[in-house]
């Protein structure tokens, strides 16, 4: 599980920051990329990743400002171009449907595959054996959504090894073992399936917010988060600015991690008026909240890993 920043940058692409898009990398897991927003140029940012378009199984939209969602028609286009086949979710508000079949319609542009839209609304918008993906609306304007994504617990792993070192002939008699029950074998040793089963692991969480104002609750959706992903579009100082804008300060999103005691926090859509010496800046002001802060830059990338 990892994730890469494809832009990190704030309403217009910059030299040094291309607009929003973050890829979710869920290779080992599902050998498939989720794809958060997806501003302008984001697929010539792909094209600089290892990501390959056709494994992109799942996008979700925060919102439908510009810069979110100006490279989505162009990136499916693209995608079916590359031989992707298999179908594309697409999650996100009332309208994004529209959007994105106007776009392809009048451009005459005939996908190789299919698209699912699911229109965002608060609580479970998917839901498997692995994954939940939560959404929170947010405060923004226009309808904006954050994601929480919940890996399920990893269950222990059965040491075959192990058994057939013992003698132990593989049957029905592996699937108690493996639920860490006591069993008596047929020569009358008795075993304890807890020595035979290796630790589980705790799921991973993620929470990805787009654009907002600070909200008191935010801490509670990412609550325990692995990762919590957080605009931070002004700095410490222009709280004023934020409000009045939707938008939110580093200080902000650090209270947030904070609260939510997640372990990492990281900062993106930055204003283009940060260069490198002032995002540094940004970034120092986060840490006096929240310590684990980094500020994305464009091709970061952050692997998850089991706590
Ligand atoms: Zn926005």
């Amino acid at each position: 599980m990892e994730l890469e920043f494809l832009g990190t940058g704030a309403g217009v692409p910059a030299k040094h920051r291309n607009v929003s898009g973050l890829a979710l990398k869920l290779l080992d897991e599902r050998n498939a990329i989720w794809l958060f927003d997806c501003g302008e140029g984001t697929q010539m940012q792909i094209l600089r990743t290892t990501i390959r378009p056709r494994k992109i199984e799942k996008i979700f939209i925060s919102h439908l400002h510009g810069d979110h969602i100006f490279g989505l028609p162009g990136l499916l286009s693209s995608r079916s171009f590359q031989g992707g086949e298999e179908p594309v979710e697409i999650y996100g508000p009332v309208g994004l449907e529209d959007y994105v079949r106007t776009s392809l319609q009048v451009t005459k542009t005939r996908l190789a595959y299919s698209l699912k839209f699911i229109e965002l609304s608060e609580g479970v918008i998917f839901k498997d054996k692995q994954f939940i993906v939560e959404c929170m609306l947010l405060d923004h304007g226009i309808a904006s959504y954050g994601f929480r994504v919940s890996e399920a617990d990893h269950e222990g792993m059965l040491q075959v090894d192990k058994l057939a070192t013992l003698d132990i002939p593989a049957g029905p008699i592996y699937g108690k073992i493996k639920q860490g029950q006591k069993v008596t074998l047929s020569d009358g040793r008795v075993i304890d399936g807890k020595d035979f089963v290796g630790s589980s692991k705790k799921g991973r969480i993620v929470t990805i917010f787009g654009d907002t104002r600070f909200m008191e609750k935010s801490s509670q959706f990412a609550k325990d988060s692995d990762v919590i992903v957080h605009e931070s579009t002004f700095n410490k100082d222009e709280a004023k600015l934020a409000r009045a804008y939707f938008h939110s300060t580093t200080q902000q999103a650090a209270l947030i991690a904070k609260k939510a005691q997640a372990k990492k926090l990281m900062l993106t859509h930055i204003s283009a008026r940060y260069l490198a010496k002032e995002a540094k800046e940004l970034e120092e002001e986060a840490k006096e909240i929240f310590p684990n802060t980094q500020i994305a830059k464009d091709f970061d990338s952050i692997d998850i890993p089991f706590s």
